[in-house]
């Protein structure tokens, strides 16, 4: 699997990451509280895969039920463009909506049913994400 770099970040552009993926994504739509309400696009990599460019700052993090997700937020424009998931807390989920245009070949969309979490994953995180 051939990995590039992908850039994207936050609305106002204080918030800019690189991260390292194939051209063509395959990402998750979830359909927890969270997650529909934003219409998150989840594309998850191993946190080295990850670098925060800038934006630091102004990253605001929400937390709630368990706690081990943390939705990160810019405080400037509100736009999550990454976090670190309750699925998996070694590693960053990206907001495949939040990536530049130029890089992606293609994105196939799949599903996670995380309204229904215990129930789904009694092992704590999806088989494959
Ligand atoms: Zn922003």
């Amino acid at each position: 699997m051939d990995l590039i770099t992908h850039r994207g970040g936050c609305h106002c552009g204080r918030v800019r990451f690189e991260v390292r993926a194939p051209a063509r994504i395959h990402v998750n739509e979830c359909n927890c509280s969270i997650c529909s309400k934003t219409g998150y696009l989840h594309l998850v990599v191993p946190k080295e895969r990850f670098t925060l460019l800038s934006g630091a700052e102004a990253l605001t993090t929400y937390t709630f039920n368990t706690g081990r997700a943390k939705h990160l937020f810019c405080s400037v424009c509100g736009i999550k463009s990454f976090y670190i998931p309750r699925s998996h807390p070694d590693g960053v989920s990206v907001n495949a909506r939040c990536l530049d245009e130029g890089t992606v070949e293609a994105m196939t969309v799949g599903q996670t049913d995380g309204r229904n979490w215990e129930k789904a994953y009694p092992a704590g995180r999806p088989s494959r994400a």
